[in-house]
């Protein structure tokens, strides 16, 4: 028999329709008797949203979109669903703060998910995050809200899952941000992505198709992208920074074909932990919700035997110059690694569009780090400020002297 709502954790999930979110769906769906669905969100993709409130019932939904949000509402009454639509512009932030959500997934992609991730911290909700880019830009902002909030901020990540995982148990919501327990370093492994094996003159004429065919993982487009210019994992080394409070020369990355090991802890006696699994998210988004339970995730278990061996490697940074570009940002803090988003978030989406050539993302990238250096941001405000003059100095910097169209 199922549980009735008020005695489930009430779990309010953000980008709904991606990869991560409908993932996310997944594990809840198999652990109906513990979690109820409180609410969803989407950006424009109406059909799929409106299939997953038909399903999961919850009591709020919202959009992104304004237009998306009248149809999705319209759809809804005709289906006697009784969902309400949240149709202010500040929709999401009103989900995240909800009285009745304990628990927010956050799996909106790029900077658009930050506002909603610093109110569900305020609020003091447990955060399940997945939208990197809300750590990346806004690491001291997010963790100061939620030390004010009393939030828990739970990595999703496989990366940071695996790091979570395998961290002493006194560190893992640690507010306070101070590693201890004898930890020296953290290896973050990164499958190298399609292009692991390219010499540096095959490089820029990568197609989009080709950058979208991630050798491991299933993911949305612009994490594929991203994984492809090994930005994904120089975002991952600044989320890590400020989600475990370690400074950037205690990250090491290596580069692990196989994705099986997701990420490890060295400690100074010499131990390494490390967390393995499946490539398949469903397993850190179970982790995290659960934590510290262990729920089905209904991944498979892992076969040894079939695996046979596993690869390391160095990561190449003049082939990959974006790892290296996260780095530098995150030494400089808060305002340069908001740069270093924006900027890639705009050429990820030019090259999307064919206006760009792959090599021209970390071109793009290296330019607006390079001539933007704005002051620490204090604020919400700051953050928005910095995101959008980025995002018009690189569109710019595109139109002038990048653009191939
Ligand atoms: P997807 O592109 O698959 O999904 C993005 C979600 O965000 C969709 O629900 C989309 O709605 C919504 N969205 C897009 N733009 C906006 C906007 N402007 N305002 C509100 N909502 C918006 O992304 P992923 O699921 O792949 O990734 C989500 C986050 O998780 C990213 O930060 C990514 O880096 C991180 N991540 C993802 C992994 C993965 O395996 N996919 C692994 C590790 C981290 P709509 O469908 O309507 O467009």
């Amino acid at each position: 028999m199922e549980a009735s709502a008020a005695a489930r954790e009430n779990v309010a999930v953000f980008g709904s329709t991606g990869s991560i979110g409908t993932s996310t769906l997944d594990v809840l769906d198999r652990n109906k008797e513990r979690y109820a669905v409180a609410a969803l969100t989407a950006n424009t993709n109406v059909e799929l949203i409106f299939q997953q409130c038909l399903k999961f019932k919850p009591a709020m939904a919202a959009m992104a979109s304004v237009e998306a949000g009248a149809e999705l509402a319209l759809r809804l009454k005709h289906a006697g669903c009784k969902t309400q639509v949240l149709k202010s512009p500040d929709a999401l932030s009103q989900i995240a703060a909800d009285r009745s959500v304990q628990t927010v997934m956050a799996a909106i992609v790029g900077f658009a998910g930050l506002q909603s991730t610093i109110t569900a911290a305020m609020h003091g909700k447990r955060i399940l995050l997945a939208n990197k880019e809300a750590m990346v830009v806004a690491g001291e902002i997010l963790n100061q809200a939620a030390r004010t909030g009393d939030a828990c901020i739970i990595p999703v990540d496989s990366e940071h899952n695996a790091i979570f995982q395998c961290l002493p148990e006194s560190n893992r919501c640690d507010t306070a941000k101070t590693l201890h327990g004898g930890v020296t370093s953290l290896v973050l492994t990164a499958s190298g992505g399609p292009f692991r094996e390219y010499a540096a003159d095959q490089m820029q004429s990568i197609t989009l198709e080709e950058a979208l065919s991630h050798p491991n993982w299933e993911m949305g487009r612009k994490v594929t992208i991203d994984s492809a210019t090994l930005m994904n994992k120089g975002l991952e080394v600044i989320e890590a920074s400020y989600l475990f409070g370690i400074e950037e020369s205690m990250i090491e990355v290596v580069v692990h074909p196989e994705s099986t090991i997701h990420s490890m802890v060295r400690y100074v006696d010499g131990s390494v932990l490390a967390q393995l699994g499946q490539p398949d998210m469903r397993t850190p988004i179970a982790n995290a919700l659960a934590w510290p339970d262990r729920i089905d995730a209904g991944v498979a278990p892992l076969d040894f035997v079939s695996l046979g061996s596993l690869h390391f490697a160095a990561p190449d940074v003049d082939r990959f110059p974006c790892l290296a570009l996260a780095r530098r940002a995150l030494r400089q803090g808060n305002g340069a690694t908001g740069v270093l988003n924006a900027a890639n978030e705009v050429s990820v989406e030019q090259f999307v569009n064919g206006r760009i050539h792959f090599t021209d993302i970390a071109r793009v990238n290296a330019h607006a780090l390079d001539n933007f250096s704005p002051t620490a941001p204090q604020n919400v405000d700051d953050l928005f400020s910095i995101d959008q003059l980025t995002r018009q100095f690189a569109l710019e910097y595109i139109d002038r002297e990048v653009s191939v169209i």
